[in-house]
């Protein structure tokens, strides 16, 4: 679903590469970790699954990156919105409009829905993320894990294939990152989305994938390996 075919990034004025000579595979409906210190080019990765590597950041990407079988280079991130859903750490930054239930919307108006489909698509997500009883509520009034599903709400209305997430929890209690966890957990029994996220608390969230993907160091290659905790970062 999420193919990294000899990647490298560059970014303007940089010396080295901040991503170097990277392959591999997110298989449909899989949990990936991305995990690694900070600076490994964690962001760098997702951003080139959402497109805003290079199309936004500048920099060069060499090698080849493909969603569901679009080449990311030749597609920009609104081309890509249907098919990868993007949150990042800071819920607040993410949110264009007041309430919830706007804010499940919003993602859809670009898509051209027609207005039946789109009420139905708020009702199933608002169910989906146990948000219903919040729907009229202001975001600012929410707690940080109810915020946080409201951002992953909003991408999953365009029924993306693929959600790539920024440290999701990192500013969550634990209870409402276990929140968060679930929420994701469900997302790919029932759904079958495709999900990789970066993280730097392997612990916390480990038992919730299928496969790491391990950045040692910055700049070195990534290791795919078993979630079981075993493997050497
Ligand atoms: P991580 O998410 O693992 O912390 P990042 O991908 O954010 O790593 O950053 C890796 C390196 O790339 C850092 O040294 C950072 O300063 C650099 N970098 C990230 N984004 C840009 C950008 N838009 N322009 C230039 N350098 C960048
Ligand atoms: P519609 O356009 O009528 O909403 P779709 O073909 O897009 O129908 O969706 C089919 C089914 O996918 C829906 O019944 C819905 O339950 C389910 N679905 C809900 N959310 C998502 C999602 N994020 N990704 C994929 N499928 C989803």
């Amino acid at each position: 679903m999420i193919r990294f075919e000899d990647v490298s990034v560059t970014y303007d004025g940089a010396p080295e590469p901040t991503v170097r000579q990277v392959d591999f595979e997110v298989p449909e409906g899989e949990l990936v970790l991305l995990v690694g210190p900070s600076g490994a080019g964690k962001s760098t990765i997702l951003n080139a699954v959402s497109g805003l590597v290079p199309h936004f950041t500048g920099g060069t990407l060499r090698g080849r990156v493909t969603v569901a079988g679009r080449d990311t280079r030749t597609h920009k991130p609104r081309e890509l919105a249907d098919v990868v859903g993007t949150v990042g750490q800071d819920p607040l930054s993410h949110f264009v409009t007041d309430t919830v239930e706007d804010e499940l919307a919003y993602g859809m108006e670009s898509l051209g829905l027609p207005p039946q489909v789109m009420r139905r698509r708020v009702e199933e997500t608002l169910d989906l993320l146990g948000l219903a009883a919040l729907r009229h509520r202001p975001i600012a009034t929410l707690s940080g894990g109810q915020q946080q599903r409201v951002a992953i709400g909003s991408v999953l209305t365009p029924h993306p294939s693929v959600l790539v997430l920024d440290e999701p929890t990192s500013a969550l209690d634990p209870a409402a990152a276990e929140e968060v966890l679930a929420v994701l957990q469900r997302l790919v029994h029932d759904l079958g989305t495709t999900v990789l996220m970066a993280e730097h608390r392997l612990e916390r969230v480990v038992q919730y994938a299928d496969q790491v993907l391990l950045l040692p160091a910055p700049g070195a290659p990534p290791v795919l390996g078993a979630p079981a905790g075993t493997m050497a970062v």
